[in-house]
């Protein structure tokens, strides 16, 4: 009888070490979040791994203090279930096709549970529920239905319709950064001590995985942007610009390029000092910003020269923009602008458009920054147009 048990332990302990070492390879196997969160709830929910019949995540979003939804994994009803599972017994499937597949699912439309998963925000404190306790506690909570029924008044239960439930934190190093709720709504399979056991333990295991992925989108979203004024950098306009010219010229649609110069800077510099001048880069920055609509890409082109990029927007659309953003920074009231020329710290613009001025980047930055020429030549704070007749 012992030796019975023992040897039941045993099988089971392997298949636990075996669904780890899979699980494990499958979340190296990417560091893009989306795909991370998806790895991380279809081993909570596939068969092959911790087997629950729904599964839903939670991060932490620290600048709001709040817990968000991010993505569900689960049938939306029992017959959906028993479908789904009936087809993965027969054909045999894996949890790498699963995953392969549930990525695939998922462009194509979003699940009931997963669009309510993501329409949750939770403000993070004691008082919102189980699942903000669950975060700040950085504690397992086991939820039954006497607790439902008596104890715990949580909005959640009723939103998932849910009587048996586990919160499980995602930590990372020495912080909680989420959580994972579990159920077995459809099968009504008791949630054991052992289930709980495992599903922290890989609870731990994701959440290292999410903190890097995190990481890494950081570090890439710090090398595309200018440390200075935060706008994009050189590199990534220049890449953003082919993109979308690419784009332009499949749709048959056109294309703007603004080049902005700052006028007389250098006496500014030279007189007010280089961090009064990098206080108006900012500044600049920022009025561009306000004034660009949000399908126009601005990033800082160099020194204290700027660009912006304008989709789908032909040379006259294009010239109205160049104005307003001209226009902004000649109002600005900028401390120590009466110091520069005309007592006002103004910006000359340089304006070409695809296709009619250039076919390809190099060609369309080269026309672009010829009509700035032209703007200074012209006498400063003006947009000017490229056309073959002035240059
Ligand atoms: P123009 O009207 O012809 O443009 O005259 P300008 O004086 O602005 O000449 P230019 O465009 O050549 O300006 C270059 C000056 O911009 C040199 C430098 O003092 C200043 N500059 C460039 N990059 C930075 C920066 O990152 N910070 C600061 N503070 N100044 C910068
Ligand atoms: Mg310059
Ligand atoms: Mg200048």
């Amino acid at each position: 009888m012992e030796k019975d048990r023992l040897d039941q332990e045993l099988v089971k302990s392997r298949s636990e070490l075996w669904m780890f070492y899979e699980i494990g390879n499958l979340m190296r196997s990417t560091l893009k979040l989306d795909e991370i969160l998806y790895i991380i709830l279809t081993c909570v929910t596939s068969h092959e791994g911790l087997g629950f019949n729904r599964a839903m995540l939670f991060l932490v979003n620290e600048r709001k203090k709040a817990l968000e939804g991010k993505l569900g994994i689960g049938p939306d009803t029992s017959e959906e279930a028993d479908k789904i599972w009936q087809k993965i017994e027969a054909e045999k499937t894996t949890l790498k096709d699963l995953i392969n597949a549930s990525r695939k699912f998922a462009k194509k439309k979003g699940q009931k549970l997963d669009r309510l998963v993501k329409s949750i925000k939770i403000p993070l404190r004691e008082s919102a529920g189980i699942l903000a306790l669950s975060v700040l506690e950085g504690m397992t909570f086991e939820i039954t239905t006497d607790d439902v029924s008596k104890k715990v008044k949580d909005p959640i239960c009723a939103l998932l319709k849910t009587e048996h439930f586990v919160t499980v934190p995602l930590k990372a190093k020495d912080k909680t950064i989420g959580v994972i709720l579990v159920d077995n709504i459809f099968t009504k399979k008791p949630i054991t001590k052992d289930d709980i056991r495992i599903l922290t333990m890989f609870a731990n295991q994701a959440g290292l995985a999410i903190e890097n992925s995190h990481l890494y989108e950081k570090t890439v979203s710090l090398s595309h942007s200018d440390s200075l004024t935060n706008l994009i950098n050189h590199g990534r306009f220049q890449y953003l610009l082919s993109k979308k010219l690419k784009e332009a010229e499949q749709a048959k649609r056109a294309l703007s390029l603004v080049m902005i110069d700052i006028d007389n800077f250098k006496n500014f510099n030279d007189t007010l000092g280089h961090p009064a001048g990098d206080r108006v880069l900012i500044n600049i920055a920022k009025i561009l910003k306000r004034t660009c609509r949000s399908s126009d890409i601005l990033a800082r082109y160099g020194g204290e020269e700027f660009v912006v990029v304008l989709p789908d927007t032909n040379k006259e659309s294009a010239w109205g923009m160049a104005e307003r953003l001209r226009q902004a920074v000649e109002r600005f009231a900028f401390p120590g602008q009466e110091i520069q020329p005309n007592r006002n710290l103004t910006i000359s613009l340089g304006l070409a458009s695809f296709p009619q001025d250039a076919k390809n980047k190099d060609a369309l930055i080269a026309k672009a920054d010829s009509a700035l020429y032209h703007a200074k030549g012209a006498g400063k704070n003006r947009t000017h147009i490229y056309s073959t007749n002035t240059e």
